[in-house]
C-alpha cells in the first residue's frame, strides 16, 4: 500500500492564546478604530507599528488594510504618476501588477532567473525604460540585492520592496526590505503572520511616510502615528494626498503583537521544514532542487522545484498522482490561472510581452506550501511521496 499524506497544506497554527486574549480585550473596549484612543493612549495599531519599526530597524511604520494595500500606497507615496512605467518580476503574484495598475501605471516584467529570483542582466538591459522598481521576492527567493541596489542607483530608479513572503529573512544580514526605499509585508493569513488581512510598509523616508499615512485614510489625525514621522513634515503635502481608506483597526492589529513576538521562532520552524522536505528530495529522480545563496537567511514557508524538460502532460501526471496521496502542488506553468495561482501570461491588462525564459522556467515550476501545522515527520514522508511519484512518471517515460 502506498503511503497517503493526510495533513492540510491551508491550515495554518491557531493564534497564539495571548493574541486571542488582546483580541477579546479590544472587542470588550469597543474601542476597534486606530484613532478611537484614550488621552496618551497609543492603541494597538500604534503598538504594533511601533514594535515591527523596532524589531527591524526602521525609522517609521504604517499597519494598512492588506499587503496589496501596502505596495499601492507605497507606489504612490514615492512618486508614481499614472501612465508611468514600472519595472517588476514576471515571476510573482497578481497583487504585484495589481498594484501597479491600481496608480494608473503599467508594469514592466523583467525575466526570471533558474533560481527564480529578477534576473539582473534583464534589469540592467531594462533599466532605462522606467524610474521605479517593484521588486517581488516572490515565494521567499531574494536576489542578489547588493548588486541590485548598484543597478539601481546606477540608473536612478526607486526601489519598492513586495516582502510577503520575506518578512524575517535576511540578506548578508539585513532584514528583507530595508533596502529600498520602502518594505512592503503582508499579513494575510497565508504568509508569516496571520490576521486574515493585513499589511506593513517600513520606511525611513520621512516625507514618503507621511504622503502614506495621509493616504491610509489619516484625516487630519496623524499625530496619533506613534511610528509615524513629525507634524511639521505635512506642512503643504495634506491636502496634495489622495484618502484611499485602508487603515488597520486595534483587532487585527492585536492579533498580530504576540506573533511579531514569535516571527523569527517562526521562521526558524518554517526553514526547518523546508530543510526537511529538501533533503529528502535530494537525487529524485527528474527533480532540480533551487540552490539557496549563503548570504540568505531565508523563511521556507513554501517550497518550489523545477521539473526540467519534463511535458506538460506528464506534469499534469505527477500532479494528480501526488495529489492522490495527499500532497498538494501548484505548478506554475498552466496555461489556465487555477486558484491562487497564475502567471504574467494570464494578467492580460498588462499588455505582458513574451518572456522566454521566464516561460521556460515556470513550465517546469512546481510549488508547495509548508504550513507550520505539518511536523518533520510529515515533512519527511512528503518528500518520500514526491520522490516516489517522480520515479514512476520518469521510469514510465524511459519503457
Ligand atoms: C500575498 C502576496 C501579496 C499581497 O498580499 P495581500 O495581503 O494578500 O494583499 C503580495 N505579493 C506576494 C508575492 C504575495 O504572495
Amino acid at each position: 500500500m502506498d503511503e497517503v499524506f493526510t495533513g492540510s497544506f491551508t491550515q495554518q497554527l491557531p493564534l497564539p492564546e495571548a493574541a486571542i486574549e488582546e483580541a477579546v480585550e479590544v472587542m470588550r473596549s469597543g474601542r476597534l478604530h486606530r484613532y478611537n484612543l484614550q488621552p496618551g493612549e497609543a492603541g494597538a495599531t500604534g503598538a504594533l507599528e511601533q514594535a515591527f519599526a523596532a524589531q527591524m530597524g526602521a525609522k517609521y511604520c504604517l499597519a494598512v488594510a492588506s499587503g496589496g494595500q501596502a505596495m499601492i500606497l507605497s507606489l504612490r507615496a514615492a512618486g508614481v504618476q499614472p501612465g508611468d512605467r514600472v519595472l517588476s518580476n514576471a515571476f510573482t503574484l497578481a497583487p504585484v501588477p495589481g498594484a501597479i495598475a491600481a496608480v494608473g501605471a503599467k508594469p514592466i516584467f523583467v525575466e526570471t532567473s533558474s533560481d527564480l529570483t529578477i534576473d539582473l542582466q534583464d534589469l540592467a538591459r531594462k533599466a532605462g525604460q522606467a524610474r521605479f522598481l517593484l521588486l517581488s521576492h516572490m515565494r521567499g527567493h531574494i536576489c542578489d540585492m547588493d548588486q541590485l541596489m548598484a543597478i539601481c542607483a546606477k540608473a536612478g530608479i526607486t526601489v519598492i520592496e513586495d516582502c510577503a513572503h520575506t518578512m524575517g529573512a535576511q540578506w548578508r544580514g539585513r532584514w528583507s526590505g530595508r533596502d529600498g526605499l520602502a518594505g512592503c509585508y503582508s499579513t494575510q493569513t497565508y504568509k508569516h503572520m496571520n490576521s486574515g488581512e493585513g499589511g506593513l510598509i517600513l520606511s525611513d523616508d520621512a516625507e514618503f511616510m507621511a504622503r502614506a499615512i495621509l493616504m491610509s485614510g489619516s484625516y487630519m489625525l496623524y499625530d496619533r502615528h506613534p511610528a509615524g514621522p513629525g507634524p511639521d513634515v505635512y506642512d503643504g503635502i495634506t491636502g496634495q494626498m489622495p484618502n484611499m481608506s485602508c487603515r488597520m483597526d486595534h483587532l487585527r492589529a492585536a492579533i498580530l503583537l504576540p506573533q511579531l513576538a514569535r516571527l523569527d521562532a517562526d521562521c526558524a520552524a518554517w526553514t526547518e521544514r523546508y530543510r526537511g522536505v529538501e533533503a529528502g528530495l535530494r537525487g529524485a529522480p527528474g527533480i532540480s532542487l533551487i540552490t539557496r545563496p549563503e548570504a540568505e537567511r531565508f523563511v521556507g514557508s513554501s517550497i518550489q522545484f523545477l521539473l526540467k524538460d519534463w511535458c506538460a502532460d506528464q506534469i499534469r501526471q505527477y500532479l494528480s498522482a501526488c495529489l492522490a496521496r495527499g500532497v498538494e502542488l501548484k505548478w506554475f506553468g498552466a496555461p489556465q490561472p487555477q486558484a491562487f495561482t497564475s502567471a504574467y501570461s494570464h494578467w492580460l491588462y498588462a499588455d505582458p510581452p513574451i518572456l522566454p525564459q521566464t516561460d521556460r522556467v515556470l513550465a517546469g515550476l512546481v510549488d508547495m506550501r509548508l504550513p507550520l501545522s505539518f511536523d518533520l515527520k510529515d515533512c519527511a514522508m512528503i518528500a518520500r511521496i514526491l520522490k516516489q511519484e517522480a520515479g514512476r512518471i520518469t521510469d514510465a517515460a524511459q519503457r
